[in-house]
């Protein structure tokens, strides 16, 4: 029987594994004990993708007690094929940093400190903005060679999508952009 190299940590981090594994003709006590010393044991194994480029190489993460404790790139991903960057391989640290931004915060005008508010305020006060700007800078009409078009649109407002987007999500967000008149709409693999 063959295993993948996946399929064989999930065979041996899994509770009740002795059986499956003692049939497979491997040492289950051996197996047992390295699992116990084995820093993914007991943990919960996810799927990601990198936050950092737009390659949106896939990553497998291993989670304890609520806390990230393992990472590397994901063997069975298209992509990477387990290949990791130098800036994937510590994406490590970004979930785990005492210095990770969790809550949305706002700098009110003349203020010189930032405050916590609520993603409800937040998303409030950025559709409050997306609005005013929208108005103040709307263009209904522009003139070509003394030839008057409507246009609508404004140029005052930018959206840009990220490599963690995934298709349904730029669909939306295009959507979105183009119902609001925004012309100016990037994504960060061509930026
Ligand atoms: S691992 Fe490197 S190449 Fe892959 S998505 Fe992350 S930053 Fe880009």
């Amino acid at each position: 029987m063959k295993l993948k190299r996946r399929e064989f940590l999930k065979l041996a981090g899994a509770t009740g594994a002795g059986l499956a594994l003692s049939q497979l003709g491997f040492n289950v006590r051996s197996i047992e004990a390295a699992s116990k010393e084995c820093r993914i044991h007991g943990a919960s194994e996810y799927t990601s993708i990198c936050n950092f480029c737009s390659c949106g190489c896939g990553m497998i993460c291993h989670v304890k007690d609520g806390k990230l404790i393992n990472l590397e790139g994901d063997p069975d991903h298209i992509i990477n094929e387990g290949a990791l960057c130098s800036k994937g391989a510590v994406m490590y640290e970004v979930p785990n940093s005492d210095q990770r931004v969790k809550t949305p915060l706002y700098r009110a005008p003349g203020s010189d400190r930032w405050e916590e508010i609520s993603w409800e305020t937040a998303i409030e006060k950025i559709a409050q903005k997306i609005k005013e700007t929208r108005d103040e800078n709307w263009i209904a009409e522009e003139t070509v060679d003394g030839q008057t078009y409507e246009v609508h649109r404004t140029d005052a407002i930018g959206f840009v999508g990220g490599a963690q987007n995934n298709n349904e999500e730029c669909y939306l967000f295009t959507k979105m952009a183009r119902a609001l008149g925004v012309t100016f709409l990037e994504h960060q693999a061509r930026v």
